[in-house]
This record gives C-alpha cells, sequence and structure tokens, in this order.
C-alpha cells in the first residue's frame, strides 16, 4: 500500500468528489430520520495543506484553494460543502482540508452515524485519534470491500456508502463493479457513490459496460475533466457513479460540475452528466 491521499487531498478531483457527497448529505438531512454513512477506504479524515506532503504537490493549489478565491461567484449549492471547509479553517485561511468522513461528519445530525474503514496502519490510526470520543462515528482498520459485507444493510435502512478507493492495482475497477453489486443485493435502497479516475478512457468505457451489465438500476454517472484525454499518464478527470441518487440531483449536477470547471479554471475538458441505466428503463415492446 503505497498511495497516501495526504499528496492528493483537496485537488480538484477531492473537490468534485466532496461537493457530491455534501449535496447527497444535504438531500439525506432534509427528513427526519436518520440516516447512516459507510465510508469503506477513509483516509486520514482531515489534511494539512501546510506540510510536506501537500505542498510538495502543489495538487490543493490547484484545487480548493483556486476555488476558495471564487467563492462569491459559486451556486448556493455549493455552500454546503464550502461552509464545512471554512468552519475547519474557523481562524481564516485555508490550512486544513476535510476528507469524506470530517465533511460527513460535519453535514449529519445528532440522529445520524458515520462508519468508516480505512486499510492502512498508519492512516486507520490517524481516523481513530481524529474521531477518537466521537460517538457517531465507528472507525475500523479493515478492507473496505469486506466492510461492504460486515457493515450493510445498516440499522437505519436509509443512507450512503462511499467507495473511493486509491487506484493501485489494476483490477480497482473491477473490483468495484463486485462491490456495487455486493452493496446493492444487501442495501437495494441505499445511495452508493464510488469515486473513479479518468486516465485511460477505454478503461473507463469497459467500466461502465461491467456497470451496466451488473443488473444494479438507477445509475447516474457524473465526469468533471480539466485535461484533454490524449494520455493515459496523468489523472485528466475523475468520475462519480451514483446509484439510487436524490431525486433531481441529475439536475443539480448539472450546473454545478460546469461552475466548478470554470472555477478551477480548467481550460480544457469540461463536466458530464448522464444517465447509464436510466431512472424507469424503457418498457420492452
Ligand atoms: N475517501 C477519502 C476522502 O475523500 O477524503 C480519500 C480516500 S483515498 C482516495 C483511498 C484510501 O483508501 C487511502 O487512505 C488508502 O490508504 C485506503 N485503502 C487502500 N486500500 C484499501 C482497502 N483495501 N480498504 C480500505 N482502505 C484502503
Amino acid at each position: 500500500m503505497n498511495y497516501r491521499h495526504a499528496f492528493h487531498a483537496g485537488n480538484f478531483a477531492d473537490v468534485m468528489k466532496h461537493a457530491v457527497l455534501a449535496l447527497i448529505l444535504r438531500h439525506l438531512g432534509a427528513k427526519p430520520a436518520p440516516y447512516c454513512v459507510l465510508d469503506t477506504h477513509a483516509g486520514t479524515g482531515r489534511y494539512d495543506l501546510a506540510s510536506g506532503p501537500s505542498t510538495r504537490t502543489g495538487e490543493a493549489e490547484r484545487g480548493i484553494v483556486r476555488l476558495m478565491r471564487e467563492r462569491a461567484a459559486l451556486p448556493p449549492d455549493l455552500s454546503p460543502y464550502l461552509e464545512a471547509v471554512e468552519a475547519l479553517n474557523a481562524g481564516g485561511g485555508l490550512r486544513h482540508y476535510p476528507g469524506s468522513p470530517r465533511l460527513a461528519r460535519a453535514l449529519m445530525r445528532p440522529q445520524d452515524r458515520l462508519v468508516l474503514a480505512e486499510l492502512h496502519p498508519e492512516d486507520a490510526a490517524a481516523l481513530k485519534r481524529e474521531f477518537a470520543h466521537d460517538r457517531q462515528a465507528a472507525v475500523h482498520h479493515m478492507d473496505g470491500y469486506l466492510a461492504l459485507k460486515a457493515h450493510l444493510p445498516p440499522a437505519e435502512r436509509r443512507g450512503l456508502v462511499l467507495v473511493d478507493p486509491p487506484f493501485e492495482t489494476p483490477d480497482e475497477f473491477d473490483q468495484l463493479v463486485a462491490g456495487l453489486a455486493l452493496a446493492h443485493r444487501r442495501w437495494p435502497a441505499g445511495i452508493k457513490a464510488l469515486w473513479y479516475p479518468i486516465k485511460d478512457r477505454p478503461a473507463v468505457w469497459r467500466f461502465h459496460d461491467a456497470l451496466e451489465a451488473s443488473g444494479v438500476p438507477r445509475i447516474l454517472l457524473a465526469e468533471l475533466t480539466i485535461h484533454r484525454e490524449d494520455t493515459h499518464q496523468r489523472l485528466n478527470g475523475s468520475g462519480m457513479v451514483l446509484v439510487n441518487p436524490p431525486w433531481r440531483l441529475d439536475g443539480t449536477l448539472a450546473t454545478v460540475l460546469p461552475a466548478l470547471h470554470a472555477a478551477l479554471g480548467a481550460e480544457e475538458g469540461g463536466a458530464r452528466v448522464e444517465w447509464l441505466v436510466p431512472e424507469q428503463a424503457a418498457p420492452t415492446p
């Protein structure tokens, strides 16, 4: 396990993923019934943008730092996400960045619950420290795909599974499809959000084909690319597979993602929101 998210925290892909996460949690929080969030590849929970890994790559500079400079021009739908970032930097400035666990925790209410899995020993230990004494958050040092088996369905019967793996191994797309099928069998009504990198477009097409063939219904795709896809050597963009997305999230993303693309100053690429498996499959003749 070589991947450390601290090098990438707050980059354009994190910004897109976390903006989508905040929109889903805002929807879940609109009803009083409790919800549960299972974050299978949780990372450390928060990141110091002024520390070595982050300053070495400068990725946050081209992501959240840039976005915050454009704060006034961003659509109100992004406010829950941006306010959570600001709340972590209460003294002003932008030094701390919330990973998905800290962001989810910021948006949860007292009746909601957070279940976190992280396999890297150091990151799992940091995550345990981050949520020590927090009775609404449980941290498990375990494989995220096993966590799907261990923790689904949640007692609350409503909520979200976020699967955000590091893509260190060539079979990660296959694992994602298998993980989604398992999560769907165990918890058909749950919202599922899977993150994927856009480096090699043919690999993404094969991934989409496999998702379609999995039989899982109601799959929305959201993508944000910031480079032309003429090389496989860099992260050209990233995408989210959203199963059972909240009502009208497709329309919201159709305005939010282009706004993010513009605010990030991207001169190439763009945003795409499209149903892979529609809300209602066309009736067979
Ligand atoms: N979800 C986090 C966020 O948005 O802030 C970032 C997660 S990062 C992309 C992927 C994380 O998965 C890393 O912290 C890595 O250590 C962890 N990881 C790698 N393999 C894993 C596995 N099999 N199960 C659980 N976590 C794993």
